[in-house]
């Protein structure tokens, strides 16, 4: 390179599991990569546990513990994502790209203390950079950090989308590209929607009110990340060539998608199902009593990112309301039923619901909205159903096998093209 060229730009691209979830899946995933670097760029890889690795090894703790120290979950997890990256590494190598595989905690991403959800602090990225300089394809090991006091954590379930938006910050680069075995955000499920289109882009609002009510394409956390700090991010697929879905800061001035919905104005980008969520509700009149349930709730709780919860809290009347997975929702039930059930108490968990979220865009107002969708319900004979509206959310709790009848309608009345 002639001492006057402009070093080349810095990409992030990250992987997620199902795309390095076999040894063939990593050698093509190193030639495209190859591909990629001949064509002009530094490259920082950020890698997942392969296919379902993680869960293996937490059902592993799970057997030998029923309640692992999550400092050792911590160092057990974290093996996963050491597992892809030195294969990705050999075999870059073995495509002819210099490469080098780093942990978590090599490539200086300090977090705080919190072992199994620990939220990222800074990330002191020299040793990244020099790998760079010295023309090396830096592979990440993503999900995992170091504490202060300098022991391995992880960051949640799906950390490594983190991990790639924080590199990316990080080192001013060009983009983040999160990489998965979905062609970027849908309106739904297109496996299982009739119509489900693909965003071509979202606002980082958009895409962290899509995330936060449940679809997995990217982690909340990452999007929140890739807003405060401003990193260009992309969703798309690894398997094959597709225009994915941007992330972009401003709003869209061409308002193409808005939909007409009359009356109720409602605008959502999104239809996701998660199931086997569970609802915690509680209440009392006693402030004292709530405080107890409250301090309890939340060390049980740590970090944990929920689907929804509405807390409020005055006087003659507490209420916190949860949902959230069902296991570990299950697990705070538990540690509170001691202390619940005095006679100004009322306390309800509801468990093996499926949550229907229309989420993005918020209505005029969610009370309108309520009238269409009780309707849309009986049309589909649904008996027994709980909603729960606010911001740019809807989520409906439904039983299973109501939910599976009313996904199709749902996205018909609020998402499919015809609707625009
Ligand atoms: N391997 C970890 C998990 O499965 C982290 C990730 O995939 O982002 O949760
Ligand atoms: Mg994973």
């Amino acid at each position: 390179m002639p001492a006057s060229a402009a070093p080349l730009p810095i990409l992030v691209r990250k992987y997620g599991g199902s795309s390095l979830a076999s040894v063939d899946r990593i050698g093509a995933v190193a030639r495209d990569l190859a591909a990629k670097r001949a064509g002009g760029c530094r490259l920082v890889v950020v890698v997942s546990a392969m296919g379902r690795h993680t869960d293996e090894l937490e059902h592993l703790a799970r057997q030998v513990s029923p309640q692992p120290p999550r400092r050792e979950l911590d160092m057990l997890l974290s093996v996963g994502e050491r597992v892809s990256m030195s294969l990705l590494s050999m075999a870059l190598e073995v495509c002819g790209v210099p490469a080098i595989s780093l942990t978590g905690s090599q490539c200086g991403v300090i977090t705080d203390e919190s072992h199994t959800e620990a939220r990222i602090l800074e990330v002191r990225a020299d040793r990244v950079r020099e790998a760079l300089d010295r023309g090396l394809v830096v592979v990440v090991a993503g999900f995992q950090g170091v504490s202060r006091q300098k022991e391995i954590t992880t960051l949640g379930r799906g950390g490594s989308d983190a991990t790639a938006v924080a590199l990316a910050a990080a080192l001013g680069a060009e983009r983040c590209e999160i990489l998965k075995d979905v062609d970027g955000v849908f309106t739904a499920d297109p496996h299982l929607i009739e119509g489900a289109r693909r965003h071509d882009a979202l606002t980082y609002d958009e895409m962290a009110a899509v995330a936060e009510a449940g679809c997995e394409v990217v982690h909340p956390r990452a999007v929140a990340y890739a807003r405060e700090h401003g990193v260009p991010l992309f969703v798309g697929s690894s398997f094959h060539d597709s225009p994915g879905t941007l992330i972009i800061p401003a709003a869209r001035t061409d308002d193409r998608d808005a939909p007409v919905n009359p009356p109720s104005r409602l605008r959502p980008l999104s239809l996701v199902a998660t199931d086997d969520v569970a609802l915690l509700d509680l209440a009392t009149d006693d402030p004292a009593r709530f405080a107890g349930w409250r301090d309890a709730a939340a060390a049980a709780c740590r970090g944990d990112l929920f689907l929804g919860e509405w807390l409020e809290q005055g006087p003659g009347r507490c209420r916190w309301r949860v949902l959230h997975r069902a296991e570990p929702l299950a697990r705070v039930r538990d540690r509170l039923a001691p202390d619940v059930g005095g006679p100004g108490d009322a306390v309800r968990f509801r468990r093996g619901l499926t949550c229907l979220a229309l989420a993005g865009r918020p209505p005029a107002n969610w009370v309108t909205v309520a009238c269409q969708v009780e309707a849309l319900l009986a049309d589909h004979a649904v008996a027994e159903s709980e909603i729960l509206a606010d911001g740019a959310v809807l989520r409906l709790l439904v039983r299973p096998e109501d939910a599976s009848r009313l996904l199709q309608p749902l996205h018909d009345a609020y998402l499919a093209a015809e609707t625009r």
